[in-house]
Order: structure tokens, then sequence, then C-alpha cells
């Protein structure tokens, strides 16, 4: 069991800093912070390279910019999975003509190399944040490698984080995507971060490596490397010189919460038999085809735009029938939901021609864009059912930001048309309200709890500043849940959740007591989740769900499920 502010006994010298929890798990080590960026002058105080040395210049400057390259790319070769590609990536991004021509006229108009690094960049950088989207995430990366190589042609060590010598604890303001992808995990054994939320790649990255990790940490950079701090992932804390005997034995109960985790097999029930389906979250063949080797019993959200955030025309029916089918194919046979296009907000689609919007979130996004593009969802639900033809299976299909019952209805009409069983997600809180009038179109519910946060607390789900308000343990969006989860018990129909709320292992028991039966999270955490749930009993998760609904705080309701459960 982890630890909590609440079962943590406080020392006059400890400080309790409270995040975002992110990844579970505990460790107890001291902290490493990554080495300081170089200073981005732009140089613009030197003067003017002499037009006989542009040549030298921007050769200095492409020799700086081949070293990061095969710098990361050694790296890469020497990581693996997520990791070696997101090395790769950078990699070759530092290598890309488009920004390496850009720097070289400016040092051919006479800038030197620092300068015309850091304008080219800048240059880059405002296309791909006005861009947004996915291409704006790249702008990290961008920075990274401005930093790279400025420091390789000062001559200066290249900045990212130190090799540290025993298992540390690297608190950070963010982790550049390469600076995490090259993390050994026996030797940073957990991640503390002053800004990100629980879906930044710090966190994912974390996830993928099996260490606990706490995001948007108020407090976080009054601590200076070398102290030690516990890290709880689970209850989103860094406590700051915490008693050693304290924090040693914290650790060993989340290590013995971790092992319990591996023995488990599934299928997923509480301890005195109930069963709930633990199902994984995927976004192509390859990630259904890695979840198959867990003991999820099936995939609870396929989110198929992320096959297509790359694609600039509408992918046909038969390649999408592909697509699919090698989802349901890694899933033989076995429960298979998949979600239309959530095109929109931070997951444009070129093809789908989204309109320019001030505010995209509460705009044309999800179901909504079938209105004016109604052939889209149409030759979506035709490559789904193809696929299933084609693999013997019969996959339950729903749509994303239902707002109404008679969007439910339209969808739901269409997804018959074409032989599937149709569902909505509840993310939007007036489609909660009216669960009920929902469920009397469709077949199921699967509530997205990423959203449905975000739209109840009316708090960008990307903003770190705003961390506190988008928590899935806010007492208003368990009370939506409870909701949504109590219509489907009525009517005999199964209410699963499918955000991220389903992989905190102690709030999965919080969502099963309110009435859900299913619950579907990142490959990684559906063995947590699993073995959280099979050791609690039914009347447990009920009694956690009602003491969280009674509060008026996400952190209240954490401690309150928490003395029931722990
Ligand atoms: C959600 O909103 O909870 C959800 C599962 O959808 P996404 O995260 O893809 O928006
Ligand atoms: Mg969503």
């Amino acid at each position: 069991m982890s630890a909590t502010p609440s079962s943590t006994s406080l020392r006059p010298t400890e400080t309790v800093l409270q995040g975002i929890p992110a990844v579970a798990g505990v460790q107890y080590a001291p902290v490493i912070r990554p080495g300081a960026r170089p200073t981005v002058d732009d140089g613009s105080a030197a003067a003017a390279v002499d037009e006989s040395n542009r040549q030298g210049e921007a050769a200095r400057f492409t020799t700086a910019a081949a070293a990061v390259a095969e710098r990361l790319r050694d790296r890469a070769a020497h990581a693996s999975g997520a990791a070696s590609e997101v090395l790769a990536t950078t990699a070759t991004l530092a290598q890309d003509r488009a920004w390496i021509a850009a720097t070289e006229k400016r040092i051919g108009e006479g800038n030197p190399a620092v300068r015309a690094v850091t304008a080219a960049v800048d240059q880059f950088v405002t296309m791909f944040t006005q861009l947004g989207g996915l291409m704006a995430e790249r702008v990290t990366d961008l920075r990274d490698i401005r930093d790279r190589v400025i420091a390789e042609l000062n001559g200066l060590p290249e900045p990212g984080v130190p090799v540290p010598e025993v298992p540390s604890i690297l608190c950070a303001d963010d982790l550049a995507p390469v600076d995490t992808a090259g993390l050994d995990p026996a030797l940073v054994v957990a991640l503390a971060t002053t800004l990100g939320g629980p879906t930044s790649h710090t966190a994912i990255i974390a996830r993928q490596l099996g260490i606990p990790c706490v995001v948007a940490v108020g407090g976080l950079d009054a601590v200076p490397a070398g102290t030690m701090v516990m890290v709880d992932g689970s209850s989103g804390t860094v406590t700051v010189e915490p008693d050693e005997a304290v924090a040693r034995r914290a650790v060993e109960l989340a290590r013995g919460q971790a092992e319990l985790a591996r023995s488990w097999h599934g299928p997923g029930a509480t301890a005195d038999g109930h069963a709930v389906a633990i199902l994984a979250n995927v976004q192509d063949g390859a990630a259904a085809r890695a979840a198959s080797q867990t003991p999820a019993e099936g995939v609870g959200l396929f989110r198929t735009e992320l096959c297509f955030l790359n694609r600039s025309t509408e992918p046909s029916v038969d390649e999408q029938a592909e697509i699919y089918g090698e989802v349901l194919g890694a899933f033989d046979g076995r429960k298979v939901v998949i979600r239309t296009l959530d095109a929109g907000s931070d997951k444009p689609l070129k093809f789908v021609g989204h309109p320019d919007e001030a505010n995209p979130a509460l705009g044309v996004r999800g179901i909504r864009i079938a209105d004016g593009n109604p052939g889209i969802l149409t030759r979506q639900l035709e490559g789904i059912a193809a696929a299933a033809r084609a693999t013997g299976s019969a996959p339950w299909v729903m749509a994303p930001m239902i707002a109404t019952p008679a969007e439910a209805k339209a969808f739901a009409d269409e997804t018959r048309s074409h032989g599937l069983t149709p569902g909505v997600m509840i993310e939007v809180p007036a489609a909660a309200l009216l669960a009920d009038r929902i469920l009397e179109h469709v077949d199921f519910l699967s509530i997205g709890t990423n959203d449905l946060t975000q739209y109840t607390m009316a708090a960008d789900r990307m903003s770190a500043e705003l961390a506190t308000l988008t928590d899935p343990w806010q007492p208003a969006v368990l009370a939506l849940v409870a909701i949504a989860a109590k219509a489907g018990v009525a009517v005999g129909k199964p209410v699963g959740v499918c955000g991220e709320a389903a992989a905190d292992p102690q709030l999965a028991c919080v969502l099963v007591g309110l009435g859900v039966s299913s619950l579907s999270a990142a490959a990684a955490a559906v063995s947590g989740v699993g073995a959280k749930l099979a050791q609690v009993t039914l009347a447990q998760c009920r009694e956690a769900a009602d003491a969280a609904l009674a509060t008026a705080t996400a952190a209240d309701a954490r401690a309150a499920a928490s003395a029931v459960l722990s």
C-alpha cells in the first residue's frame, strides 16, 4: 500500500509537496537534476561573420549538428522500444533538411552559428505552435536540439540528465522526450516534475519504464540536488527529508503491491467474486498485440484517430479495414471496443477539414465532425464492418463526445445498419446527466474521465496550472460517473470507464463501487488495477465510493477512499 500524506507521520523538518499522481509506486532516494541548459543568448552581440569565414562557420554548424545527431543515434541503438524510437526521431529532427537549410541561410547572411541556430529554431517553433496539436508538441524537441547544438558549438558538456552513481530521483521543471527516453530505471528510480499533467510525455515514459512519477508538484523547484525525498506516485506527493524508517517501510509496502500485480493473471473480479472486465486502451495493431500479452481481457478503447494523425487524405475503406482488423486479430474473439474518429481539439486530422475555431475543445470535435461531413463516419463504419467480417469478430463501436440523446440515437441507428453494436462515450456532463435517456438508444456506455473531468471542471486537460482541477478524484466528477453507472445498472446495460481514472488502482475500486462494469486502462496499468481489485470486496468498493462522494475536494476523496481500501 502506498503512503499518503495522512498516513505519513510528519517530522518537524519534513515537508510534503503535493502534485498530481501520474504513475503509482513509492521510492526514496536523493534528488538529481538535469544539467543546466545553455542560456539562449542569440549571439546578437557577436559581430557579423566576415564573408571569407562564412563557409567555415557553416561547416562548424553542420559538424555540430551531425555530432549531436550521431550521439542521439548511438543512444537509440543502446535503448529499446519507445525510448529507442524517441531518440531516433530526435536524431532525425537534428538533421532535418529544412532547419539545417534555414540555419545555413542565416550563416550565409553573416550571422554567427549560435545566432543562426537560435533564429532558425525560433522560426520553426512559431510555425509548429501555430499549427497546434501534435506539431506543437515537437516544440520541446526543437528547443532541446537547439540547446544541444549550441552547447556543442560552444564546447560545453551536452545538457540533459546526468548518469547518477546511486539510484536517484530525477526532479525537473519538465523533461524533454529525449531526456526521459534514455533513462535507466535501475538508476533513475522515480520522476517528479514542476510542470506537466498526468498525460504528459514525462508520465507516459515513466509508465513505460515502470517507475513512479508525480507531475505538477508545487514547490519542487526549491528542492536542491542531493536532498533525500520520497516520491509517492499514488498519492501524488513528494516528501522532502522524510523520516528514513517510515520512508523505507512505504517503499517496501509499495514493492509488495507491485509484486502482487506481477502475480495477478486475471480475470478481473473483486475478492468476493464480483466480475469486472479489465481491458486495455490501444491505438494500433502493435499496441494491441503488446496488450494481448498482459492479463487484459480485451480492448476497452481503440483510439482510431491516432492511426491517422499524419494522413493528409482520408484512408480508404479497405485500408481502414486492414488496420482495424489487426487490432481485432490481436484479441481474436475477445471484446474489442472501437471508437470512431475523435478528431479535433488536441487531435486534428488534416483530411477532416476542421473549421478555424477560437475554442476547439468546445468546437467541432468527436461525433460533431459527422454533421458537416457524414461520409467520414459512414466509411469508417463500413471499414469496421469489413474488418469484423474478415476476422469473424463482433466489435462494439462507440462515438466520442456525445452531448445529447438525439446524437446517440442517430449514431446507434447508423451503426446498427452496418450490423455493429453501438455505444457512446460519456465525456460531456450533459450526457452523464441524461445517461438514462441515452441508454434508451445504445447498448453500452463508456465513461471518458479525461474529457469528463475537463468539461465538468471547465479546466483544460493540457494545462499544468489547472492540474488540481483536472483531477478525476474531484467529487463533482465522481458524482457524474455515479449517475451514468446507476443508469446502466438500472437497465442492465454495461457502463465502463476508459479514461486515465481507470489506471489508478484505488480510483478503479471506487469506480467499481459506483457501479461501473469494466475498466480500461493503458496496458502497463492493467495488472496493478486487477491485483488491487482482487484484494477488496464489492462492499468495500461501495463504501469507498460513498466516502469519496461525500467529500468536497479531490485530496479528501483520495484520503477517504484510501482509509477504506488500504
Ligand atoms: C477520455 O476523454 O477520457 C478518453 C478516454 O478519450 P481521450 O483521452 O482519447 O480524449
Ligand atoms: Mg476524450
